[in-house]
């Protein structure tokens, strides 16, 4: 199962704010069984926001969006996303209440921009949001599972905790183990990493990160098994984490 990850704002664009919730994103739904096959980031603009819900229902069965749930001119992901898909938007009663209250209690007024963010697609589920005040949208389209959650990195951790159990597949899992090589270069390491991804198939990626200390190549090696079973892609891990390590060693001394 593919999972792909939207992540709309401007201000991730020209670079100021960090991606941290496509990576938050991106690690729930790695962790719940899912390939993370596609990431789009777009900026605050309807034409941009369809097309990226279009683009990640082609490829993925789970979309996870965050971004542009709020008040403001700029956030516009529910109506774009209700209009890319002819969906009706309406008035969430409960959720208009509960805004206005909330509003209320700090003596202030209900606003055309505060109602904004109760206003849910039609076929849609709000997604409680214990931290502020817009509400995340689960919908089924085309047989597929849209979660769209707000920008604010609290806000947005605090639904996809609940949304991480919710997709997690009970049939894959994924583990990861890492190793850290000095006095070694990735490219004398290249092949190794080559004939045992091939060895063990498609369930098993080998990533190296290089980098440098004091003069010293130092890589760390990351393995990533995939399995039916828990256990297994853990032990899968490890074997070929020990057989990397073996063979490091007959490289730093030959
Ligand atoms: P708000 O109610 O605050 O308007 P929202 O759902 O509309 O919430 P945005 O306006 O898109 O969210 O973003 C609000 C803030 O959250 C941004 O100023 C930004 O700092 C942060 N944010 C948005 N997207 C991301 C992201 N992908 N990664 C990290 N932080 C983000
Ligand atoms: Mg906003």
């Amino acid at each position: 199962m593919k999972g792909g990850v939207i992540t709309i704002g401007n201000e991730i664009l020209k670079g100021r704010t960090v991606n941290t919730n496509a990576a938050e994103i991106g690690r729930v739904m790695y962790f719940s069984g899912y390939e993370v096959f596609r990431g789009i980031v777009v900026p605050d603009d309807p034409q941009e926001i369809a097309y990226a819900f279009r683009e990640c229902l082609n490829v993925c069965d789970v979309i996870i969006s965050s971004g542009g749930l709020g008040p403001t001119f700029d956030d516009m992901t529910i109506p774009a996303f209700a209009k890319a898909f002819n969906l009706d938007l309406k008035l969430d009663d409960y959720y208009y209440n509960r805004i206005k209250e909330s509003f209320s209690r700090l003596g202030l007024p209900m606003t055309e921009e505060r109602k904004k963010m109760a206003m849910i697609p039609e076929n849609s589920t709000p997604i409680e949001n214990n931290v502020g005040s817009a509400p995340g949208i689960e919908c089924t389209i085309q047989g597929k599972r849209v979660f769209i959650l707000p920008g604010v990195p609290a806000e947005m951790r605090s639904m996809l905790k609940v949304i991480g159990k919710k997709i997690k597949l009970s049939d894959s899992f994924y583990s990861e183990k890492s190793i850290v090589v000095k006095g070694i270069y990735e490219s004398t390491i290249s092949p190794l990493v080559k004939r045992i991804m091939r060895e063990h198939g498609n369930d098993v990626y080998i990533k190296t990160h290089p980098g440098m200390e004091n003069g010293v190549s130092v890589i760390e090696i990351e393995v990533s098994a995939k399995s039916k079973r828990e256990d297994e892609a853990e032990k899968n891990a490890e074997n070929v984490l020990k057989e990397i390590e073996e063979e490091c060693r007959k490289l730093s001394n030959p």
